[in-house]
């Protein structure tokens, strides 16, 4: 890895080397890719990273890339679409959306993952595992069908049935736990004490998670080299907000942003599982793990293993982390759709509901121009929409479809 010094424990700062190791052996606090960026910043250039491949290996590199093959479907370099209906109906002068759903497996954990699997393969790992909440488990799953890798993905029982079956389908091991993602992640880091297999977000976390930081570098360069005043990042584990907002502040250290972001970063959860939000909401430091109950699942982390950064984060640059009424988010899905055309997940209604919120409030102001990050698509949580009939025609004729209408004329 050309440009990666090594790891380093985020809380005592001792080093390690290039390893399957994702915590600190003498404080457990979570390792971090190092990197030199004065030998980044001396090579990369904005005009070599527009020439380089449309995925995130444009910012190759800016992540831990060993060399040699990696294990990519194409993640990244998903649009950043302008949205002047839904900031119209908001109450926004400039919306930019990132359409995340447009990934190979339809979320962004197609970015993280490929990520991880190209590390995980190069320290000779031949079996990809994780933790899901659901997108994680499409996206290991195929990647690791796309690699010739073995997959043993373990998830909760109450998945959405668009996600298990975007899972089996790769033919990889599929095992549901009776329990929450809490409960499959506790497992998780039992196995991989025990199995010599790459679990994607336990034992080779540190690489995965610098995977995120692509979805920020490409809304940088999509706006034109520039940071936006505030973006909409939902919160899981945490992960994606901290190295969103790690990922501005190294384009700036290597040269590629010329003025330091001042990015406002504000998280969104739904109030069925929402510890950081609360954290936030009470000015506590640590995060109290809850039991998630919530239709958004693929936010359903009770014990975000992030979520003490992402609350440091959103505080430092004057963020927020908002929990929004588990109605909301259908509602979220609904105005997003019917304002865009654009068909979301549970966890892009989660996004759109805090979004509404933070302008009707006053904490996101009508001129400040504002990305919200969209990280999956619709088709894989139909569930959570609820029955959608529709109307039926008592027979085939121009007069049923003008009652059926209600005598409306479109
Ligand atoms: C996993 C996931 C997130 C957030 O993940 P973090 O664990 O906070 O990094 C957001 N949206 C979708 C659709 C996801 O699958
Ligand atoms: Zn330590």
């Amino acid at each position: 890895m050309k440009y990666v010094e090594g790891l380093r424990c985020r809380e005592c700062g001792r080093d390690y080397p290039v390893a399957p190791q994702h915590v600190c052996e003498f404080c457990w606090g979570p390792l971090e890719v190092v990197y030199d960026y004065d030998a980044i910043a001396s090579e990369v250039t904005h005009a070599g990273i527009a020439n380089g491949p449309e995925s995130i290996w444009r910012y190759a590199p800016l992540l831990p890339d060993p060399g040699g093959e990696r294990v990519d479907l194409g993640a990244g370099w998903t649009p950043l679409r302008s949205a002047p209906r839904l900031a119209a109906e908001l109450g926004l002068d400039k919306l930019w959306l990132k359409l995340d759903g447009l990934n190979p497996t339809h979320s962004f954990k197609d970015r993280v993952v490929s990520v991880a699997l190209t590390t995980a393969r190069s320290f000779g790992y031949n079996v990809a595992a994780c933790a899901s909440t659901g997108n994680l488990a499409n996206a290991v799953a195929a990647h690791a069908a796309s690699a010739g890798m073995e997959s043993v993905v373990f998830i909760p029982n109450d998945l959405e049935t668009g996600k298990v079956a975007a899972t089996t389908v790769y033919g990889g091991r599929v095992l549901a736990v009776d329990g929450s993602y809490d409960d499959v992640n506790r497992l998780c880091a039992e196995l991989a004490g025990d199995h010599p297999w790459a679990f994607v977000n336990v034992n080779v976390r540190p690489y995965y998670s610098e995977g995120s930081k692509t979805m920020a570098f490409e809304v940088a360069e999509q706006l034109g080299w520039r940071a936006p005043a505030a973006v909409v990042v939902p919160v899981a584990s945490g992960s994606l907000l901290t190295k969103f907002n790690k990922g501005l502040k190294e384009l700036h250290t290597v040269g590629l942003l010329t003025e330091e972001p001042t990015t406002v970063v504000h998280g969104a959860q739904a109030e069925g599982c929402s510890p950081v939000a609360r954290a936030f909401a009470q000015g506590a430091d640590e995060v109290r793990p809850v039991k998630p109950h919530t239709i958004a699942k693929s936010l359903g982390i009770g014990n975000p293993a992030d979520g003490y950064y992402a609350l440091r984060d959103v505080r430092a640059c004057g963020g927020t982390i908002t929990a929004v009424p588990e109605d909301a988010v259908a509602r979220g899905m609904t105005l997003l759709a019917r304002t865009e055309g654009l068909f979301t997940e549970t966890a892009g209604g989660v996004t759109i509901a805090t979004l509404e919120r933070l302008v009707r409030e006053g904490i996101i102001a009508r001129d400040q121009e504002t990305v919200a990050l969209i990280t999956g698509v619709g088709l894989k949580t139909l569930e959570a929409l609820g029955p959608n009939q529709p109307t039926h025609l008592e027979e085939t004729s121009v007069e049923a479809v003008d009652h059926a209408l209600g005598g409306v004329s479109l």
